[in-house]
């Protein structure tokens, strides 16, 4: 059975990266019906803050990502990667170094100046120390001197390190504390991972881990490592292209299932098509198919996918999210409202909820002030009369329906001879505070008969004192 497992190290938000690291690991066990685990790698305890563990569990959660296993954390299991480097001293394969912090800066700089890969020179590898108790000695490992370490990338396919360029790293400073490298691969023994995908930060680690492990006679894991997400500007994505956790996307509006579906077609694809259901994200994944050339994070994208998903979603899910959009915003929601209509007629033109519900907050409140382009072209002198006409028409109306709203108007346009947009858009102004919104006597029916006629007033007098 295949085994995959995504290992954040909890210093910062669940980002992009990382969910898109997160979902291919997942599709890629779900499609083989095999696990997947979630450790969570929190052994830089300067780095690592509970806040962040939760920010990658709400994520994941928010993303639907479950796993099958865990959440592990490695300061649990520090016994365990203790005893691994037991072993690997005692069978030859670790040794004790002595060398101060002044010995390797001043090696490092000589080796620079040199024009030389700085690495250490292995001067404790044969000195046979043994740790005393005055001094706490970091442990490195005894990486072979001969030969390549090659591995098969499923994504980069074949690559391969000459052990004379991988020097003996440390895997325990000298506080005891294990390093990455070794609880990576003692994690991956244990946990008997099958695949290894993440970012292809890691390609210069895969070689070491995969000497420890051979070394402590476990089996290689396939190895996938992902090319890197870039902003549009082509820099690596990070805090400078706007929003970059994944909770800051659910806090912005957008959908679950859009956000998974933009991270899938970040460097992978499945011929043209761009929008995937979950069971077809599972059924096509290969990852044989993921570009070899890092993708870039375009945010009109996934605008437009958000879009397709807000119109495809059921009403009634979508219903909950404005409500909940509201309750964020601390406005109270008006019953009386349509607001399956509103939905309706909004969710077309816009891509998250936030701007659904910005685009329709004039139906539950009364705006502070008018668009200004609005009020340029629309609110203007010519724009005084048609209102005045709205109003004497619109008042005595007791059936308050599009249809009677609608007659008004006409009624209004034919008057004063004028075409439909001269009555229509100075009354969507006034009525809704910008030039935006769905047909105009729908508008003017969800607003309400109230509000739409003192909000009418509101205009003339807005005019009636911009023009004396
Ligand atoms: N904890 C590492 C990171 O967040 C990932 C290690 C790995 O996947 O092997 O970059």
């Amino acid at each position: 059975m295949i085994k995959t497992r995504f290992a954040p190290s909890p210093t910062g938000v669940l980002h992009l990266g990382g969910a898109r690291t997160a979902l291919f690991c997942w599709l890629f066990s779900r499609k083989m019906n095999g696990q997947f685990v979630l450790r969570i790698e929190d052994t830089d305890l300067e780095r690592s803050t509970p806040e962040s563990v939760q920010a990658i569990i709400d994520g994941m959660s928010w993303l639907g990502l479950d796993c099958d296993e865990g959440p592990y954390f490695q300061t649990e299991r520090f016994d365990r990667y203790l005893e691994v480097i037991e072993q690997l001293i005692e069978q030859g394969d670790a040794y004790y170094c002595q060398c101060s912090r002044e010995r390797l800066d001043s090696l490092r700089e000589q080796q620079m100046a040199d024009k030389h890969k700085p690495r250490y020179d292995g001067r404790c590898r044969d000195l046979g120390l043994k740790p005393s108790d005055a001094e706490s000695l970091v442990v490195r490992f005894r990486n072979p001197q001969q030969g390549d370490v090659t591995f098969c990338d499923l994504v980069k396919g074949e690559i391969s390190f000459s052990n004379s360029e991988l020097d003996d790293l440390i895997i325990k400073r000298s506080d005891g504390s294990p390093t990455y490298n070794l609880s990576v691969v003692v994690d991956d023994m244990d946990m008997e991972i099958t695949h290894v995908l993440r970012g292809d930060d890691h390609v210069n680690n895969t070689p070491r881990q995969i000497n420890i492990l051979q070394a402590l006679g476990a089996e290689i894991p396939e190895f996938a490592h992902l090319p890197m997400i870039l902003g549009d500007d082509g820099k690596r994505l990070s805090k400078r292209h706007g929003a970059v956790g994944v909770m800051q996307y659910h806090d912005a509006g957008y959908l679950p299932q859009a956000l998974l579906n933009y991270l899938v077609r970040l460097g992978w694809s499945h011929g043209d098509q761009e929008i995937f259901s979950q069971q077809e994200m599972i059924d096509y994944f290969e990852i044989g198919d993921i570009n070899r050339s890092a993708s870039s994070f375009n945010t009109e994208k996934l605008n437009w996918i958000n879009q397709q998903y807000l119109m495809e979603t059921p009403l009634a899910q979508i219903v909950d999210l404005v409500h909940q959009r509201l309750d964020r915003l601390d406005i109270e929601f008006d019953s009386d409202l349509n607001i399956d209509l509103l939905i309706d007629l909004y969710r077309q033109r816009v891509s998250t909820v936030n701007q659904l519900v910005d685009s329709m907050l004039y139906c539950f409140q009364d705006f502070e002030s008018y668009d200004e382009k609005a009020v340029t072209k629309v609110l203007k002198p010519a724009a005084l009369e048609p209102l005045q006409h709205l109003l004497a028409g619109l008042e005595p109306l007791n059936r308050w329906d599009a249809a009677s709203i609608h007659a008004v108007i006409e009624d209004v346009t034919a008057r004063l001879e004028v075409g439909m947009g001269k009555v229509g858009q100075p009354l969507r102004v006034a009525v809704t505070g910008g030039s935006f919104s769905p047909p105009i006597d729908q508008t003017v029916e969800l607003v309400g008969k109230d509000r739409s006629l003192q909000r009418i007033k509101r205009a003339i007098d807005y005019i009636s004192a911009s023009n004396v």
